[in-house]
């Protein structure tokens, strides 16, 4: 039995010491009787691997007892056929995590596992909670040592006497901030999302069952067909009964993270029945009209620019070209630990195609800024690559406020627009010039209203209260 993998009965260790871990991930789950369930996972996690690419794990279940193996590394690196073909059943959950600084351990893989001594639960979580020190509190913890997943799997396994449904009934209520779970016990398969619906998880029909996924990309990989989101406040249940809806708590207002469709989700998936290929698009159309630039080439920045940056050329009838090569090996740099880290990732990951650029103005297409670093270096390489002149387009506008629901930019302080204006962050970044795109336009784009979204990290405006935040993470500095 490897570190990672266990049995039903078996605790595994999950406390971390230092901050609050903050997360963004990928889930799949899937109930389907018949079928290879952990291979079905492993794909749905593949199509997820840009939602994290920190550990990957997968618990399965035949009915009986629940195994769970995680790892860190790519999905592609923790499982290969031999350990696949170990993880044998009818339903399984999957993982990707993402986190930040600090917290790249071994105990932060998920599915979280907890047993009451006669029934097992896993747990896989994508979000971040904002009252995980009073949930701490609830489970005896005299300090958050664990992270916000375990915490919530230690108080459903609390009330499993009951049954799995109606302790998340009861415990989901108590939770505040950003959710979408995949749980599992032996039998059953849940999917659940916060009041807010701030994290995405979408239902996909299997010709002999159901599955969830963070995304519906990875619904499409797998074979499934869309059926509808998990909606707000919703704790959906799948088993040999089909599929049950319950509602654990009204959903005051939607408010899917905006920055899903900027950056963080695959742009082969649908939000809100948009494409997110199509929205971004539409996001380099308008900047295009917003900020127009005298320039001979529109190159993006590889992979999220893609989709604005053909917008962009399209409106402004500058030629579209390629100007820079990724690795897509390489995880993104932006969850690498140290800054130092950090700026070798760029040139890893991003190399220049001089003969492209070389003697031309360039108009350069980005998703977002959010540090400025990785967006100088950038720069500095298409100029050492012979360009003459660097006019970034940023498909959104300047990130000002730290994101407490899950996104690993916690503090005011990390973030470049807090404290510059466009021109000091232009001066920053080294380039003849720069524009961001409306925050009304950036909305637009998407098809959907305004209220639908957070934008806190636009706006300020949280939409569920960061009481238990410390001050400190607001504190600003400037350039
Ligand atoms: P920087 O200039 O250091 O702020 O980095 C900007 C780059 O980071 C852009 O190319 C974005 O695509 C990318 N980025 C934005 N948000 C994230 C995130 N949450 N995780 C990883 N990369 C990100």
């Amino acid at each position: 039995m490897s570190r990672g993998l266990s049995e039903a009965g078996v605790t595994i260790g999950t406390s971390v010491g230092g901050e609050g871990p903050r997360e963004a991930c990928g889930l799949f789950g899937v109930w389907a009787p018949g079928e290879d369930v952990a291979k079905l996972t492993f794909f749905g996690l593949f199509a997820l691997q840009h939602r994290g690419q920190e550990s990957a794990g997968m618990a399965v279940s035949d009915g009986s007892r629940i195994l769970v193996y995680r790892e860190l590394g790519l999905v592609s690196q923790v499982f290969d056929e031999r350990t696949l073909a170990t993880l044998q059943g009818d339903l399984c959950i999957g993982h990707t995590r993402y986190s930040t600084t600090g917290s790249t351990t071994w105990d932060n893989a998920q599915p979280s596992f907890k047993t009451n001594g006669t029934r097992g639960l896993a747990l896989g979580h994508n979000g971040n909670l904002v009252n995980t020190s009073e949930l701490a509190i609830r489970v005896g913890q005299r300090s958050r040592a664990s992270t916000d997943s375990d915490v919530v799997a230690t108080l459903l396994a609390r009330h499993l006497d009951r049954g799995l449904e109606q302790a998340a009934m009861e415990i989901l209520p108590t939770l505040a901030g950003a959710f979408s779970f995949v749980i599992m016990d032996e039998r059953t398969v849940y999917g659940a999302r916060d009041p807010h619906g701030i994290r995405p998880l979408s239902i996909g029909r299997l010709g002999s069952g159901f599955c969830l996924a963070s995304e519906t990309c990875a619904l499409d990989v797998v074979g499934a067909t869309f059926v509808r989101d998990v909606e707000p406040g919703e704790l959906v249940s799948i088993d040999q009964r089909g599929i049950r809806s319950s509602m654990f708590a009204e959903s005051p207002a939607r408010a899917l993270c905006l920055f899903e469709f900027v950056y963080l989700s695959r742009p082969d998936s649908r939000m809100y029945g948009k494409s997110v290929h199509e929205a971004r698009r539409e996001m380099g159309r308008r900047l295009a009209v917003e900020a127009p630039v005298q320039a001979d080439l529109v190159i993006p920045i590889p992979d999220t620019g893609h989709s604005a940056a053909q917008g962009f050329a399209e409106v402004s009838g500058i030629a579209y070209g390629e100007g820079l090569m990724k690795n897509r090996y390489i995880g993104r740099t932006f969850i690498e630990p140290t800054p130092a880290l950090r700026s070798r990732g760029v040139k890893l990951k991003l190399n220049p195609l001089p003969d492209a650029i070389r003697g031309k103005r360039l108009v350069v297409v980005d998703d977002s800024i959010v540090r400025g670093t990785t967006t100088r270096q950038i720069v500095q390489v298409l100029r050492e690559a012979g360009a003459i002149q660097v006019h970034l387009r940023i498909v959104s506008p300047p990130i000002r406020w730290p994101c407490f629901y899950g996104i690993d930019m916690s503090t005011r302080a990390e973030l470049i627009a807090a404290g510059a204006s466009v021109e000091g962050i232009r001066g920053f970044v080294g380039a003849d010039s720069l524009a961001y795109l409306t925050l009304e336009s950036l909305v637009a784009a998407t098809g959907a209203p305004s209220s639908s979204f957070c934008r806190a990290c636009f706006d300020g405006r949280y939409p569920v209260p960061v009481g238990e935040v410390e001050p400190s993470k607001f504190a600003l500095e400037t350039l």
